[in-house]
Protein backbone atom coordinates (compact mmCIF):
# COMPACT_ATOMS: atom_id res chain seq x y z
CA UNK A 1 0.00 0.00 0.00
CA UNK A 2 2.72 2.49 0.63
CA UNK A 3 4.45 2.27 -2.25
CA UNK A 4 0.82 2.66 -4.08
CA UNK A 5 0.13 5.70 -2.02
CA UNK A 6 3.65 7.10 -3.22
CA UNK A 7 2.86 6.22 -7.01
CA UNK A 8 -0.60 8.35 -6.47
CA UNK A 9 1.49 11.39 -5.83
CA UNK A 10 2.08 11.73 -9.28
CA UNK A 11 -1.52 11.00 -10.48
CA UNK A 12 -4.27 13.81 -11.22
CA UNK A 13 -5.95 13.97 -7.95
CA UNK A 14 -10.35 13.13 -9.35
CA UNK A 15 -12.21 10.87 -7.99
CA UNK A 16 -13.54 7.33 -9.27
CA UNK A 17 -16.59 9.72 -10.91
CA UNK A 18 -14.12 12.62 -12.65
CA UNK A 19 -14.20 15.28 -9.52
CA UNK A 20 -10.77 17.05 -9.90
CA UNK A 21 -9.29 19.07 -6.96
CA UNK A 22 -6.04 21.10 -6.84
CA UNK A 23 -3.97 20.02 -4.17
CA UNK A 24 -1.14 22.23 -3.30
CA UNK A 25 1.19 22.99 -0.74
CA UNK A 26 2.06 24.43 2.00
CA UNK A 27 5.70 26.43 2.56
CA UNK A 28 8.07 28.47 4.26
CA UNK A 29 11.10 27.68 4.46
CA UNK A 30 13.28 27.50 1.61
CA UNK A 31 15.29 24.42 2.62
CA UNK A 32 11.72 22.57 1.87
CA UNK A 33 11.20 24.17 -1.85
CA UNK A 34 12.83 21.85 -3.84
CA UNK A 35 11.01 18.63 -1.77
CA UNK A 36 7.74 20.42 -2.48
CA UNK A 37 8.49 21.01 -6.33
CA UNK A 38 8.29 17.09 -6.71
CA UNK A 39 5.54 16.26 -4.67
CA UNK A 40 3.02 16.49 -6.97
CA UNK A 41 1.42 19.76 -6.28
CA UNK A 42 -0.32 22.13 -8.12
CA UNK A 43 1.01 25.19 -6.56
CA UNK A 44 1.58 26.82 -3.70
CA UNK A 45 -1.57 27.06 -1.08
CA UNK A 46 0.27 29.12 1.27
CA UNK A 47 3.96 30.70 1.53
CA UNK A 48 4.04 31.82 4.92
CA UNK A 49 6.26 34.71 4.66
CA UNK A 50 7.32 35.32 9.28
CA UNK A 51 9.29 32.09 8.68
CA UNK A 52 12.15 33.61 6.94
CA UNK A 53 11.49 36.73 8.74
CA UNK A 54 12.04 34.57 11.90
CA UNK A 55 15.61 33.36 11.72
CA UNK A 56 17.25 36.81 10.94
CA UNK A 57 18.44 39.27 13.63
CA UNK A 58 16.99 42.02 11.85
CA UNK A 59 14.04 42.90 9.20
CA UNK A 60 14.88 41.64 5.46
CA UNK A 61 15.91 44.50 3.18
CA UNK A 62 13.70 44.77 0.15
CA UNK A 63 16.38 43.55 -2.08
CA UNK A 64 16.57 40.28 0.30
CA UNK A 65 12.86 39.89 0.30
CA UNK A 66 13.03 40.38 -3.58
CA UNK A 67 15.63 37.50 -4.30
CA UNK A 68 13.79 35.17 -1.60
CA UNK A 69 10.18 35.41 -3.21
CA UNK A 70 12.12 35.32 -6.53
CA UNK A 71 13.26 31.97 -5.51
CA UNK A 72 9.84 30.33 -4.48
CA UNK A 73 7.75 32.20 -7.60
CA UNK A 74 10.53 30.88 -10.05
CA UNK A 75 10.56 27.24 -8.39
CA UNK A 76 6.93 26.94 -9.24
CA UNK A 77 7.32 28.91 -12.46
CA UNK A 78 3.70 28.61 -14.28
CA UNK A 79 2.06 27.56 -11.26
CA UNK A 80 0.05 29.70 -9.02
CA UNK A 81 1.68 30.69 -5.70
CA UNK A 82 0.02 32.76 -2.54
CA UNK A 83 2.05 34.71 -0.62
CA UNK A 84 0.43 35.50 2.72
CA UNK A 85 1.75 38.84 4.18
CA UNK A 86 3.60 39.02 7.10
CA UNK A 87 1.80 37.16 10.03
CA UNK A 88 3.70 37.82 12.77
CA UNK A 89 2.25 37.97 16.64
CA UNK A 90 0.36 35.24 18.21
CA UNK A 91 2.73 32.28 18.75
CA UNK A 92 4.83 33.51 16.37
CA UNK A 93 7.24 36.46 16.99
CA UNK A 94 10.54 37.66 15.49
CA UNK A 95 13.67 38.55 18.01
CA UNK A 96 14.15 42.14 16.77
CA UNK A 97 10.30 43.48 16.73
CA UNK A 98 9.49 42.07 20.82
CA UNK A 99 5.63 41.98 21.55
CA UNK A 100 4.25 41.63 24.84
CA UNK A 101 1.07 41.07 25.49
CA UNK A 102 -1.03 38.93 27.86
CA UNK A 103 -3.24 37.70 25.34
CA UNK A 104 -1.36 37.39 22.10
CA UNK A 105 -3.81 35.47 20.08
CA UNK A 106 -6.40 38.44 20.44
CA UNK A 107 -4.15 41.10 20.05
CA UNK A 108 -1.53 43.00 17.84
CA UNK A 109 -1.92 40.43 15.09
CA UNK A 110 -0.96 39.60 11.06
CA UNK A 111 -2.45 42.71 9.36
CA UNK A 112 -3.18 44.43 12.27
CA UNK A 113 1.15 44.79 12.95
CA UNK A 114 1.06 45.65 9.25
CA UNK A 115 -1.53 48.20 8.97
CA UNK A 116 0.45 49.93 11.75
CA UNK A 117 3.11 49.31 10.37
CA UNK A 118 2.57 50.70 6.27
CA UNK A 119 6.34 50.75 6.08
CA UNK A 120 6.88 47.23 6.51
CA UNK A 121 3.84 45.83 4.55
CA UNK A 122 5.12 48.61 1.72
CA UNK A 123 8.43 47.11 1.54
CA UNK A 124 7.35 43.46 1.35
CA UNK A 125 4.41 44.27 -1.12
CA UNK A 126 7.10 45.90 -3.33
CA UNK A 127 9.31 42.77 -3.35
CA UNK A 128 6.88 40.23 -4.03
CA UNK A 129 5.96 42.80 -7.14
CA UNK A 130 9.33 42.67 -8.08
CA UNK A 131 9.79 39.09 -7.81
CA UNK A 132 6.88 38.07 -9.63
CA UNK A 133 8.29 40.50 -12.46
CA UNK A 134 7.85 38.43 -15.95
CA UNK A 135 7.11 35.02 -13.77
CA UNK A 136 3.40 36.48 -13.15
CA UNK A 137 2.27 33.43 -11.22
CA UNK A 138 2.05 35.78 -7.15
CA UNK A 139 -0.72 36.20 -5.57
CA UNK A 140 -1.22 37.79 -2.03
CA UNK A 141 -3.11 37.01 0.55
CA UNK A 142 -4.29 39.02 4.05
CA UNK A 143 -3.84 36.93 6.99
CA UNK A 144 -6.26 37.81 9.97
CA UNK A 145 -8.84 40.15 8.18
CA UNK A 146 -11.94 40.79 10.56
CA UNK A 147 -12.75 43.51 8.99
CA UNK A 148 -14.05 45.12 5.62
CA UNK A 149 -11.62 48.31 6.26
CA UNK A 150 -8.26 46.72 7.05
CA UNK A 151 -9.06 44.85 3.63
CA UNK A 152 -9.62 48.40 1.94
CA UNK A 153 -6.77 49.99 3.47
CA UNK A 154 -4.29 46.89 2.35
CA UNK A 155 -5.41 47.18 -0.88
CA UNK A 156 -4.86 50.75 -1.21
CA UNK A 157 -1.60 50.26 0.16
CA UNK A 158 -0.87 47.18 -2.51
CA UNK A 159 -1.76 49.55 -4.95
CA UNK A 160 0.45 52.54 -3.65
CA UNK A 161 3.34 49.98 -4.06
CA UNK A 162 2.43 49.01 -7.35
CA UNK A 163 1.91 52.45 -8.93
CA UNK A 164 4.77 53.60 -7.20
CA UNK A 165 7.17 50.79 -8.81
CA UNK A 166 5.64 51.40 -12.59
CA UNK A 167 6.28 54.92 -11.89
CA UNK A 168 9.87 53.71 -11.39
CA UNK A 169 10.44 51.35 -14.38
CA UNK A 170 10.48 52.60 -17.84
CA UNK A 171 7.40 52.00 -20.12
CA UNK A 172 7.54 48.91 -21.51
CA UNK A 173 8.85 47.37 -18.15
CA UNK A 174 6.18 49.02 -16.12
CA UNK A 175 2.99 47.38 -18.35
CA UNK A 176 4.77 43.81 -17.77
CA UNK A 177 4.71 44.75 -14.27
CA UNK A 178 1.62 42.73 -13.08
CA UNK A 179 -0.53 43.32 -10.55
CA UNK A 180 -1.40 40.07 -9.03
CA UNK A 181 -4.48 38.78 -7.50
CA UNK A 182 -5.49 39.49 -4.00
CA UNK A 183 -7.49 37.23 -1.04
CA UNK A 184 -8.35 36.88 2.12
CA UNK A 185 -7.63 34.49 4.78
CA UNK A 186 -11.11 33.49 6.50
CA UNK A 187 -9.68 32.34 9.66
CA UNK A 188 -11.45 35.05 12.15
CA UNK A 189 -15.05 34.13 12.47
CA UNK A 190 -16.30 37.70 12.07
CA UNK A 191 -15.70 37.92 8.41
CA UNK A 192 -18.04 34.70 7.95
CA UNK A 193 -21.01 37.13 8.09
CA UNK A 194 -18.85 39.95 5.61
CA UNK A 195 -18.56 37.37 2.84
CA UNK A 196 -20.12 39.68 0.36
CA UNK A 197 -18.87 42.36 1.01
CA UNK A 198 -15.63 40.48 0.79
CA UNK A 199 -16.22 39.16 -2.28
CA UNK A 200 -16.90 42.47 -4.03
CA UNK A 201 -13.17 43.61 -2.65
CA UNK A 202 -11.09 40.37 -3.05
CA UNK A 203 -10.51 37.78 -6.04
CA UNK A 204 -10.59 34.55 -3.93
CA UNK A 205 -11.06 33.59 -0.37
CA UNK A 206 -8.50 30.94 1.95
CA UNK A 207 -10.00 29.53 4.90
CA UNK A 208 -7.60 29.12 7.51
CA UNK A 209 -8.78 26.27 9.91
CA UNK A 210 -6.09 26.75 12.30
CA UNK A 211 -6.84 29.43 13.23
CA UNK A 212 -10.77 29.39 13.19
CA UNK A 213 -11.05 26.57 15.11
CA UNK A 214 -8.96 28.19 17.98
CA UNK A 215 -11.10 31.42 17.67
CA UNK A 216 -15.00 29.68 16.90
CA UNK A 217 -14.43 27.41 19.97
CA UNK A 218 -12.26 29.69 22.05
CA UNK A 219 -9.28 27.27 22.27
CA UNK A 220 -6.03 28.88 22.44
CA UNK A 221 -4.54 26.40 19.56
CA UNK A 222 -0.90 25.96 21.98
CA UNK A 223 -2.24 25.17 25.11
CA UNK A 224 -1.78 21.56 26.11
CA UNK A 225 -4.22 21.91 28.89
CA UNK A 226 -7.12 22.29 26.77
CA UNK A 227 -5.49 20.63 23.77
CA UNK A 228 -8.62 18.05 23.74
CA UNK A 229 -11.09 20.66 23.22
CA UNK A 230 -9.20 21.61 20.18
CA UNK A 231 -10.75 20.26 17.20
CA UNK A 232 -11.48 20.33 13.69
CA UNK A 233 -14.09 17.90 13.63
CA UNK A 234 -15.93 19.72 16.12
CA UNK A 235 -19.90 20.47 15.04
CA UNK A 236 -19.72 23.89 14.90
CA UNK A 237 -16.42 24.04 12.80
CA UNK A 238 -17.79 21.72 10.16
CA UNK A 239 -20.94 23.55 9.77
CA UNK A 240 -18.82 26.79 10.00
CA UNK A 241 -16.90 25.43 7.02
CA UNK A 242 -19.54 24.19 5.21
CA UNK A 243 -21.65 27.46 5.67
CA UNK A 244 -18.25 29.31 4.26
CA UNK A 245 -18.19 26.86 0.87
CA UNK A 246 -22.36 27.70 0.48
CA UNK A 247 -21.99 31.06 0.25
CA UNK A 248 -18.37 31.30 -1.68
CA UNK A 249 -20.02 29.32 -3.81
CA UNK A 250 -23.37 31.28 -4.40
CA UNK A 251 -20.86 34.44 -4.13
CA UNK A 252 -18.76 32.71 -7.18
CA UNK A 253 -15.74 33.29 -5.41
CA UNK A 254 -12.42 30.97 -6.03
CA UNK A 255 -12.16 29.13 -2.42
CA UNK A 256 -8.89 27.36 -1.00
CA UNK A 257 -8.25 26.20 2.37
CA UNK A 258 -4.72 25.98 3.54
CA UNK A 259 -5.28 25.00 7.73
CA UNK A 260 -4.33 21.37 9.00
CA UNK A 261 -7.50 19.72 8.19
CA UNK A 262 -6.82 19.47 4.57
CA UNK A 263 -3.70 17.55 5.56
CA UNK A 264 -5.85 14.52 6.78
CA UNK A 265 -7.51 11.95 3.91
CA UNK A 266 -10.69 12.25 6.16
CA UNK A 267 -10.85 15.70 6.34
CA UNK A 268 -9.83 16.75 2.84
CA UNK A 269 -12.45 14.23 1.56
CA UNK A 270 -15.39 15.68 3.82
CA UNK A 271 -13.45 19.35 2.51
CA UNK A 272 -14.28 18.46 -1.46
CA UNK A 273 -17.82 17.66 -0.53
CA UNK A 274 -18.17 20.41 0.45
CA UNK A 275 -17.13 22.08 -2.61
CA UNK A 276 -13.57 23.54 -1.78
CA UNK A 277 -11.61 23.21 -5.09
CA UNK A 278 -8.67 23.91 -3.81
CA UNK A 279 -6.61 22.10 -0.47
CA UNK A 280 -2.91 23.37 0.56
CA UNK A 281 -1.75 20.95 2.74
CA UNK A 282 2.07 19.99 3.83
CA UNK A 283 4.18 18.68 1.02
CA UNK A 284 4.12 15.46 2.99
CA UNK A 285 0.48 14.32 2.71
CA UNK A 286 -0.19 15.19 -0.99
CA UNK A 287 0.46 11.55 -2.10
CA UNK A 288 -1.62 10.09 0.96
CA UNK A 289 -4.30 13.18 0.54
CA UNK A 290 -4.52 12.07 -3.55
CA UNK A 291 -4.52 8.45 -3.00
CA UNK A 292 -7.64 8.52 -0.75
CA UNK A 293 -9.48 10.58 -3.79
CA UNK A 294 -8.81 8.64 -6.44
CA UNK A 295 -10.40 5.65 -4.27
CA UNK A 296 -13.88 7.22 -3.53
CA UNK A 297 -16.97 8.58 -5.40
CA UNK A 298 -18.62 12.30 -5.41
CA UNK A 299 -21.59 10.68 -4.51
CA UNK A 300 -20.34 8.63 -1.49
CA UNK A 301 -18.60 11.74 -0.15
CA UNK A 302 -21.61 13.53 -0.58
CA UNK A 303 -23.83 11.60 1.89
CA UNK A 304 -21.04 11.03 4.56
CA UNK A 305 -20.84 15.01 4.53
CA UNK A 306 -25.16 15.22 5.34
CA UNK A 307 -25.02 12.84 7.67
CA UNK A 308 -21.63 14.24 9.28
CA UNK A 309 -23.61 17.47 9.24
CA UNK A 310 -26.59 16.40 11.13
CA UNK A 311 -23.95 14.89 14.53
CA UNK A 312 -24.18 16.94 17.33
CA UNK A 313 -21.26 15.65 19.11
CA UNK A 314 -17.74 15.55 18.51
CA UNK A 315 -17.35 12.23 19.55
CA UNK A 316 -20.42 10.78 17.71
CA UNK A 317 -18.64 12.51 14.39
CA UNK A 318 -15.19 11.08 15.10
CA UNK A 319 -17.11 7.66 15.90
CA UNK A 320 -19.05 7.94 12.35
CA UNK A 321 -16.14 8.81 10.04
CA UNK A 322 -13.76 5.99 11.79
CA UNK A 323 -17.06 3.38 10.39
CA UNK A 324 -17.21 4.84 6.96
CA UNK A 325 -13.33 5.03 6.48
CA UNK A 326 -13.38 1.07 7.45
CA UNK A 327 -15.66 0.41 5.15
CA UNK A 328 -14.01 2.46 2.42
CA UNK A 329 -11.04 0.20 3.08
C1 LIG B 1 -4.50 28.80 9.74
O1 LIG B 1 -4.71 29.59 10.65
O2 LIG B 1 -5.22 27.82 9.49
C2 LIG B 1 -3.35 28.97 8.84
C3 LIG B 1 -3.20 28.26 7.75
O3 LIG B 1 -2.38 29.86 9.19
P1 LIG B 1 -1.36 29.68 10.41
O4 LIG B 1 -1.42 28.24 10.85
O5 LIG B 1 -0.04 30.09 9.86
O6 LIG B 1 -1.90 30.64 11.42
MG1 LIG C 1 -3.75 31.53 10.80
Amino acid sequence: LQTQVKQAAHLPAVTLDGHAMNLMVNSGLSAGLEYSQNVGADGVGLYRTEIPFMNRNCFPSENAQTALYHTVLSSFAGKPVTMRTLDVGGDKSLPYFPIIETNPFLGWRGIRITLDHPEIFLVQIRAMLRANYQLDNLAIMLPMISSISEVDEAIKLINQAHYELRSELLNDQADCLARPKIGVMIEVPSVMFQLPELADKVDFFSVGSNDLTQYLLAVDRNNSRVASLYDFYHPAVLRALNYIAEHSSQLKMPLSICGELANEPTGALLLMAMGYQNLSMSAHSIAKVKWAIRHVEMQQLESMLAAVLRQTDVLNVHRYLHQQFVKLG
